[in-house]
């Protein structure tokens, strides 16, 4: 299929290129000492990950441990309340850990393996990359050291907990704001420190060249399976797909299996509560071109161009940039971006546990939202939505902050 002169026949193969650009969006802007480090990963991914040996290790993890292929659901009441559009759910909330991230921490964790490492390092935010890493090391026996802002670690405790039985060390960063900024600094040293015994391990398609691509590579079997498995279920392919968009991860597994297709393709950011900068984290509707982190994206921007402060009631959705992989295909007009606010996505959140009986994450529930009132718009067709996590893990604060409405 050809779009925007771009062909995506061979799309897998030209982007990135060599130097991990996507259009102008990606690269790797870090001092030239990390670089070295960060050369020896993307070497090492590039021929590892190809051989038959690590390909076939992984398929077997897949199926044996996180329990995949995950089911796609048809959600034949949530359609039934909004019209004639039939809604269908990828189901990742039923990975192993009950998010799609574990997908790219078991192949981060094996790439590690592989190349004879002792440790995994990474920064958390919300503490789900951070479980989701933990596990990966309690798998294969590696040892994990997570670093964390003090202030996310007060705010985050079940997960703090989760980790640390899962055997990882959490340090506590008590530098500046002591949240995820601070955090991915600190954790940046201790790689640099130490890179002969460790990798870094990046939580979504965000970071310097080989991380957006290794991670939306770890995470595009979402869309291949969900591809064959509506195929085999309804003997077509959707209409559209959509998938929320924090960096990214989630919504690049779930668009490479479609993105050389006729579908309509749809990222979903967080508004928040509203437009004002600092109310939201829709970095590719509000924001402008710029570097955060190591790669060049489209970003939300403060004070003198640094990254601006964000919110939205999920905190896995709560980044001041995305993929680069994002821009470029915003860009193209291959995908579009749309957004929900908390509003839309709490509502969504207690429409799919009534009308389905699953309670999705909050970050998930942005994508429920947006199905929904692109269902309105449709009048006919087919919507498959990302089901990125389960909700347990929302489930404290949403009884605290709104209730639970009256059946
Ligand atoms: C972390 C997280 C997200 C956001 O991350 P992406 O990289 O944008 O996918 C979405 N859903 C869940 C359940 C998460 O834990």
């Amino acid at each position: 299929m050809k779009y925007s002169n771009i062909d995506f026949d061979n799309y897998f193969k030209t982007y990135p290129d060599e130097n991990g650009y996507f259009g102008r969006f990606g690269g790797s802007y870090v001092p030239s000492d990390l670089q070295a480090a960060i050369d020896e990963i993307t070497e090492a991914y590039l021929t590892i990950s190809k051989s038959e040996k690590f390909i076939s290790e992984l398929r077997r993890i897949r199926r044996d441990f996180q329990g995949r292929p995950t089911p796609i659901s048809h959600l034949a009441r949530l359609s039934d309340s909004i019209g004639r559009v039939q809604l269908y759910a990828k189901r990742e909330d039923l990975n192993h850990t009950g998010a799609h991230k574990l997908n790219h921490c078991m192949g981060e964790a094996l790439l590690a393996k592989y190349m004879g490492k002792k440790k995994v390092i990474a920064e958390t935010g919300a503490g789900q990359h951070g479980v989701a890493l933990a596990t990966a090391a309690a798998y294969f026996g590696l040892e994990c050291d997570i670093y964390m802002g003090a202030v996310d670690v007060k705010k985050q405790a079940p997960n703090v907990a989760r980790m640390k039985v899962l055997g990882a060390r959490v340090i506590e960063v008590t530098d500046g704001l002591a949240t995820l900024k601070e955090a991915v600094d600190a954790a940046f040293m201790a790689y640099l420190a130490d890179y002969k015994n460790c990798i870094y391990c990046i939580g979504s398609v965000v970071g310097p060249h080989p991380f957006p691509m290794m991670v939306r590579d770890f995470q595009s079997v979402v869309g291949i399976e969900a591809r064959e498995q509506f195929l085999d279920a309804t003997g077509e392919l959707p209409d559209a797909i959509v998938a929320c968009v924090g960096g990214g991860s989630n919504a690049m597994g779930l668009f490479s299996g479609f993105l050389n297709d006729p579908v309509e393709i749809y990222g979903v950011e967080p508004l928040g509560r509203g437009k004002k900068l600092g109310d939201h984290a829709a970095s590719l509707t509000f924001g402008s071109e710029g570097v955060m982190h190591g790669f060049n994206s489209i970003m939300l921007k403060g004070d003198g161009g640094a990254p601006a402060p964000v919110y939205s009631v999920a905190s896995g959705l709560d980044y001041p940039s995305t993929g680069p992989e994002h821009s470029f295909l915003k860009e193209i007009g291959r995908v579009k971006y749309g957004v929900a606010d908390d509003k839309e996505a709490i509502d969504a959140f207690f429409k799919l546990s009534r009308l389905e009986g699953i309670i999705p994450a909050l970050e998930s529930s942005h994508a429920v939202a947006y199905a929904m009132k692109l269902a309105r718009e449709m009048k006919h067709g087919s919507i498959l939505i990302n089901l990125s996590g389960r909700g347990d893990k929302d489930m404290d604060y949403v009884i605290e902050k709104y209730g639970v409405p009256e059946v």
